[in-house]
């Protein structure tokens, strides 16, 4: 048996929607080469796939290539540097390193209750300092 509590309905319109933990969800069937569950809602009848709203959905790169890279760049190697390693684009890198990055900040949104208010800005601003401008995660394309 499939354990599906883990998973919610996908479907905005739908009273489940974002519901973890609820009977609502069903394996109608699997599909690709990768034997992806295709779930659907008892409630509002939509289907999703099990691999939506990660950065493997719809992804034509192998899991393990994936990862790779995730953890690659949470080592702390640039895009470029993880691009060359792994053989990949670097703006592969940038765009899956940016679909972990989404997912990441969804799941923190729903599962820690009280996040502190990060005032090293405010601090700094306070002391007369300077404040450290963040590095933007891609370039525009021109
Ligand atoms: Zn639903």
């Amino acid at each position: 048996m499939d354990d599906l509590k883990t998973f919610c309905c996908q479907n905005k319109e739908c009273s489940q929607y974002g519901i973890r933990g609820e009977e609502n969800i069903r394996v109608r069937t699997r599909y690709g080469a990768k034997n992806t569950r295709l779930l659907y809602c008892t409630h509002c009848k939509q289907t999703f796939s099990e691999r939506h709203g990660t950065v493997f959905f719809k992804s034509r790169l192998p899991d393990d290539t994936i990862v790779s890279i995730l953890e690659h760049v949470n080592e702390g190697n640039g895009m470029r540097k993880t691009g060359r390693l792994l053989h990949v684009d670097p703006d592969t890198v940038i765009r899956y390193t940016k679909l972990a990055g989404e997912h990441a900040e969804q799941l923190h949104d729903e599962l820690v209750a009280f996040s502190p208010e990060d005032r090293r800005d405010t601090v700094r601003r306070e002391m007369g300092l300077r404040t450290k401008k963040t590095k933007k995660l891609c370039r525009k394309k021109s």
